[in-house]
């Protein structure tokens, strides 16, 4: 066998390694993936501030730039403030404070 042959060899057998790798890390847990973590706390439950339809600045912070509300996954509001932070986007969007859609 020559030198050559050999080095093939080694080189499948680090790709193979890093492959593994790959593998382990699909498989571990998803806060270990994420770069950047941050404990959610409910904005409204934290600050005690009202959620107003007419504050449309502050619930644009809770829609994507396309308009649509942002899960609470996102956001971290709690089920309830998200309910109502829901219903008031919706108010807001009805006096066109927030688009429906924008593009
Ligand atoms: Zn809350």
């Amino acid at each position: 066998m020559s030198d050559e042959t050999m080095n093939d060899i080694d080189q499948n057998a680090d790709v193979q390694m890093q492959d593994v790798m790959k593998d382990a890390d699909e498989r571990a847990p998803r806060s270990k993936n994420k770069t950047f973590f941050r404990k959610k706390v409910c904005r409204f439950c934290a600050q005690k501030a009202k959620i107003d339809y007419k504050d449309s600045d502050g619930l644009r912070r809770f829609t994507t730039e396309r308009g649509k509300i942002l899960p609470r996954r996102i956001t971290g509001t709690c089920a309830k403030h998200q309910r109502r932070l829901a219903l008031e986007i919706k108010r807001a969007r009805a006096i066109c404070l927030l688009p429906f859609v924008a593009d």
